[in-house]
């Protein structure tokens, strides 16, 4: 497919190379546009509903994202035999990698992104430093040379100052980033930075920058054409962050006035004309409140995963202008044609568990519902059903908000939180929740470390008395009525009837590890429950497999219900989320701490076994590399020992709590 600088390439029919909620939202873009999507799949996805919403698909290998959705060879196939005209690489695996760009132009497929040439300036964060102070966009003070020896590091650190942030040049996605905060931990620090830049990205090579201990993350979008035109979308304010990585997302940032958005604004279409950038891209700042100033942190060459808040102010459909871009054509709207409108807020919802430390779960979305609110876009890929593995990135769903102001945005995105039916495994949403609560967040008063610093999470697990007791209820309740609609025979007696009407029915639940016994008798549809000895009079209303509506000494409530392997979950949206355990299935497997054993601490997948039986370990040596959702953790001894017996092999899958090494002491 050839074209010349006047004609643009006829794009009829696209291939995705990615999956989930990205690839849907593509394939969108693509019915409206009238071009035919292609979905490309992996065995895990084979069900997604990514897949049947595109008009082909191809299924490209296993789970595992090395075997498909990152196996160039078998992407560029499958484009072949679909006569793909373009690929569009979503976000994450393929998008921002140059040689897979080239690639494509070479086999004569447009590559919806930029030219790889900006690609690969932005690959290392010390090149895309460099070239940008020679645009005049500002960065943050540090050193990006190419001297790497730990002296000259050593004595390009005390020349910045502390604290000071260790990065890693191939870095991204938060990984491979390490704060220092004195001279003393300056050496070992380098060390380790080095060593875990080798183990994930296969480059040692560090550059070193001042630390913005207020700092908060302000991004621009901009967008250019192949005809030498560059603008900027406006921002997003993306300072909500944990682990380093993104939740949520606003625009317009609440410190954003014109001439801070004019000066900021004309350093990214700055950034972009300094790479002739030709399609969407993201220039990210971080800017310190102390000091009033912005620096420039990087460029993401690709759609960003919160690209939506950006879409809902300012009306635009960045997909079709990215196609558009890589087709070929100029783009059709000016500088001055950019005006936001109101205000649009993101949540995103992942399977994690906030109470600890945030760690990707895996499991079934037992049941998945949005409320319909006007003005909410939900960007998901999953649907009631889904399976949420190791082999992906844990997010769930995007909630997407509109408002005329911040503050309705706001509201109305804590009632979308109070409303989503997400049941089956544990999801951030309480915690979104909580979050939107906060007096600071609502005043735009934050910063990167928002989340660690203001928020108190011990509330999350800990529910109060009056919430526990109305989920217990509405559990046993649920469990009755199912068994007295499934009831076949003797269907004038109720189910659980004794000749004694006053004998109890008893339940037993666990919940946060404490045993409750529920204890109720019915009439007709009344019913007594008791519980931790108190009396509450209750009405059933209503119920089905899902749900339950009831009256709990007059106040009506409606819960959602999902039940597996014993576990209840209930949704409420004054309770939020619960799991109950039912007694016949509990203890649940207890992890039993073994002497000198180290368990897998979430579903992983085993990437690297860095010791063998026999060798003699330190505290703080790495046994075993694990992967899971996107993340990666080194387990290291804690002890002095010899390796005893390895449980595990490179490539294997492992549940939580598995054992992985064993070591005995050396005493
Ligand atoms: P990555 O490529 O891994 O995403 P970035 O350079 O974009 O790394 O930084 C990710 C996050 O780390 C930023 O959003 C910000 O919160 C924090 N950060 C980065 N650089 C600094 C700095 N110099 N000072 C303070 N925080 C920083």
């Amino acid at each position: 497919m050839k074209k010349n600088n006047n004609t643009s390439v006829n794009i009829a029919a696209l291939l995705i190379a990615n999956r989930g909620e990205i690839a849907s939202r593509i394939i969108r873009t693509c019915k409206k546009m009238g071009i035919k999507s292609i979905a490309v799949f992996s065995e895990a996805d084979r069900h997604a509903p990514f897949v049947s919403q595109a008009d082909t698909a191809v299924f490209i290998g296993e789970s595992n994202p090395a075997e498909s959705y990152l196996d160039q060879d078998k992407i560029i196939a499958a484009a072949k035999k679909t006569k793909a005209d373009a690929i569009h690489p979503g976000y994450g695996f393929l998008s921002e990698n140059a040689g897979f760009a080239k690639r494509c132009a070479k086999e004569g497929i447009v590559f919806v992104g930029p030219n790889p040439a900006a690609i690969e300036a932005m690959g290392s964060k010390s090149k895309a430093k460099t070239l940008m102070q020679a645009h005049q966009v500002p960065v943050v003070p540090g050193y990006q040379g190419d001297n790497q020896s730990t002296n000259h590091l050593i004595s390009e650190a005390k020349k910045i100052g502390f604290p000071l942030l260790l990065k890693a040049t191939a870095g991204g996605g938060g990984k491979g980033m390490r704060i220092v905060h004195k001279e003393t931990e300056l050496q070992p620090a380098i060390d380790a930075a080095k060593r875990e830049a080798q183990n994930a990205f296969g480059d040692d090579e560090m550059i070193i920058e001042k630390y913005i201990a207020a700092g908060r993350h302000i991004e621009f979008q901009i967008f250019g054409d192949q005809h030498g035109n560059a603008i900027h979308l406006l921002e997003r304010e993306c300072t909500i962050q944990r682990r380093y990585q993104k939740v949520i997302e606003e625009s317009p940032s609440p410190v954003m006035n014109d001439a801070l958005r004019q000066e900021m604004g004309a350093a990214a279409v700055n950034a972009a004309k300094a790479l002739n950038y030709d399609n969407a891209g993201t220039v990210e700042f971080i800017y310190d409140d102390a000091s009033n100033s912005f620096y420039f942190l990087e460029v993401n060459t690709r759609l960003q995963v919160e690209h939506p808040v950006t879409e809902e102010i300012t009306g635009f459909d960045l997909v079709q202008m990215q196609i558009e871009s890589a087709s070929g054509q100029p783009l059709a709207i000016k500088q001055e044609n950019v005006k936001g409108s109101g205000y649009a807020i993101e949540a995103r919802v992942y399977a994690e568990d906030a109470s600890n430390d945030f760690l990707p779960v895996t499991g079934k979305v037992l049941r998945f519902e949005v409320p319909v609110v006007e003005g909410l876009r939900v960007e998901t890929g999953i649907e009631s059903g889904s399976e949420i593995s190791v082999y992906y990135d844990p997010m769930v769903a995007k909630l997407i908000v509109w408002d005329a102001t911040r503050q309705g945005a706001h509201r109305k995105l804590q009632y979308v939180l109070q409303h989503l039916v997400c049941l089956g495994l544990k999801t951030n949403q309480d915690f979104l929740f909580h979050l939107l609560q906060n007096q600071d967040f609502r005043d735009g008063n934050y910063d990167t470390h928002f989340i660690e610093k203001k928020l108190d999470l011990s509330t999350l697990t800990s529910k109060p008395e009056s919430t526990t007791t109305m989920a217990l209820i509405a559990a046993s309740l649920h469990d009755w009525s199912q068994r007295e609609q499934t009831r076949g025979l003797l269907r004038s007696i109720p189910s659980g009837w004794r000749n004694n009407f006053y004998a109890h029915q008893e339940e037993i639940y666990t919940f946060n590890e404490q045993e409750y016994l529920v204890k109720y008798r019915s009439k007709n549809n009344h019913f007594e429950f008791i519980l931790c000895e108190k009396s509450y009079e209750v009405q059933l209303i209503s119920s089905n497999e899902e749900t339950i509506l009831l009256e709990v000494d007059g106040l009506q409530l409606q819960f959602t219900i999902a039940k597996n392997n014993g576990s209840v979950y209930l949704q409420n949206e004054e309770t939020g989320n619960l799991q109950l355990q039912t007694k016949d299935r509990f203890p649940v497997r207890e992890k039993e701490k073994i002497k000198g054993g180290y368990l897998a601490p979430m579903p992983s997948q085993v990437i690297k076994i860095l010791v063998e039986p026999g060798q003699e370990v330190s505290p703080g040596d790495g046994l075993i590399v694990l992967s899971s959702m996107k993340m990666e953790n080194t387990i290291c001894s804690e002890e002095t020992g010899t390796v005893e017996e390895i449980y595990t092999t490179e490539n294997s899958n492992v549940e939580a709590g598995f054992l992985l090494v064993k070591l005995k002491d050396n005493q």
